[in-house]
């Protein structure tokens, strides 16, 4: 029988200490994002384990035709080790989360994992929930496991320098907070209105707070083995539509499916209309592409395409859409592939 019990969590301003990542450092493998190369400190620091891999972030890195190659060079490096003191320590933002998550998960039949986020996105979603994944081709996350990590260190250090290079640097990570807001109800949205923007500080209170709202979906409904876990998909049907067809971030594109969801949901009186008129309001301060959206639009051909190429649609052309009845009370339906475009047709969404 599996099990499951909620990733601890720490929040450190630095690095944490080797002992604390695991019981034998010199028996750790640290797939690292090349990224963090530039950072001294976080060299001197990788030096303190067994061994390192550097790779580069991005879907390439979870591309499946990559990953023989991947665990061959990983294997060299660490073929003396033996499996029972051997710990896979992620760093870096969801593809190295992923892709790392994968190794340590079936790498000799598994072995334990860390995840160490360093993108805002990684920190609020994709390190908690124990979720690994590789893409086949142009399709996402089609082979992958259920592997939660031991621990999760969550080190400020990493994000001051993205808040540095530009005011931007949080938005792909803004989309799942404020649907993180919306699953949890009104005192983390009251808190999140009251910033007026979401700096490093801001992040850095929310963390704590948004983050067990997940744990708590997901410890309800750890292996997908009923529909528990398909809330924490708001925003998410017409968001990765949008991904697919723009180039923009994860957590624009659900940002952008945040609107649609409440637009909808208020259209079709689950949602009252003042209420929706603050999401909206909210979600449009955060959002840097809707007028990019008015004046590009989406064909009917394309969207009705990608939305049948949605996994999770059944035989019957329908797919479960979350919609928002109040704030912390999302409510899931079966809609139609028709009624889903009459809405992008509504809201005017298609050209
Ligand atoms: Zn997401």
């Amino acid at each position: 029988m599996r099990s499951f019990t909620p990733s601890p969590l720490h929040f450190l301003n630095d690095l944490p200490k080797p002992n604390d990542v695991c019981e034998s450092p010199s028996s750790a493998l640290v797939i690292y994002d090349s990224y963090h190369e530039q950072n001294s400190s976080f060299v001197k620091w990788l030096n303190l384990f067994g061994q390192s891999y550097s790779v580069q972030a991005g879907e390439d890195l979870k591309d499946i035709l990559n990953f023989p190659n991947h665990v061959h060079k990983i294997s060299e490096k660490i073929s003396n080790k033996s499996r029972k003191a051997l710990t896979v320590i992620a760093v870096g933002g969801g593809s190295v989360g992923d892709f790392a998550g994968f190794f340590a998960s079936t790498y000799k039949r598994g072995v334990p994992l860390v995840h160490i986020p360093t993108t805002w996105l990684a920190a609020i979603d994709s390190a908690h929930g124990g979720k690994t994944a590789l893409n086949i081709g142009g399709a996402k996350n089609q082979v992958g496991s259920f592997h939660f990590a031991e621990k999760i260190f969550i080190c400020k250090n990493f994000f001051k320098t993205g808040f540095n290079q530009g005011q931007e640097s949080s938005a792909p990570g803004v989309g799942e907070l404020i649907k993180t807001a919306l699953l949890a109800g009104s005192s983390l949205w009251t808190q999140l209105g009251s910033y007026s923007s979401l700096n490093l500080e801001a992040w850095w209170e929310l963390l704590p707070k948004a983050i067990p709202v997940k744990y708590n979906i997901v410890s309800q409904d750890p292996f997908e083995d009923t529909s528990v876990r398909q809330v924490l998909n708001l925003g998410h049907s017409f968001g990765h539509i949008l991904e697919k067809v723009f180039d923009w971030s994860h957590g624009e594109c659900v940002l952008q499916g945040l609107y649609f969801c409440t637009a909808w949901s208020q259209h079709r009186g689950y949602l009252d209309l003042q209420l929706a008129k603050e999401i909206e309001h909210y979600l449009q301060n955060h959002s840097h592409k809707k007028t990019e959206v008015v004046s590009q639009k989406l064909s009917i051909n394309e969207a009705k395409r990608l939305l049948l190429s949605d996994k999770k649609i059944n035989k019957s052309q329908e797919l479960d859409f979350v919609f928002l009845k109040k704030l912390g009370q999302p409510y899931v339906e079966s809609v139609s592939v028709n009624s889903f475009m009459d809405e992008l047709l509504r809201q005017g969404w298609l050209k």
